[in-house]
């Protein structure tokens, strides 16, 4: 079992919690001349890196999307933050 800590409610069981998307990831534009197989590659593909990566999850309880920076490899949680960069 992992404790995250949401920004705003604190430390909770990851069982509350949702991945969301890479962080950084840009939806592709314009949309009428995005070709099918980059809209799939968009919505369906991950990095997955194997280290330390940025990521947007959602707390389910409160509903508050933010940031967390987590090694792949070690489980660790670096930081996480607020999508606005600070603190709620
Ligand atoms: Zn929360």
């Amino acid at each position: 079992m992992h404790i995250f800590s949401c920004p705003y409610c604190g430390p909770r069981d990851e069982t509350e919690f949702h991945f969301a998307l890479e962080s950084g990831k840009h939806r592709p534009e314009p949309a009428a001349a995005v070709s099918n197989v980059d809209w799939a590659h968009y919505l369906h593909f991950k990095r997955n890196p194997k280290g330390e990566t940025s990521e947007v999850w959602l707390h389910l309880t409160c509903g508050e999307y933010f940031v967390m920076r987590r090694d792949t490899l070690s489980h660790d949680v670096h930081e996480t933050r607020c999508l606005h960069g600070g603190r709620p």
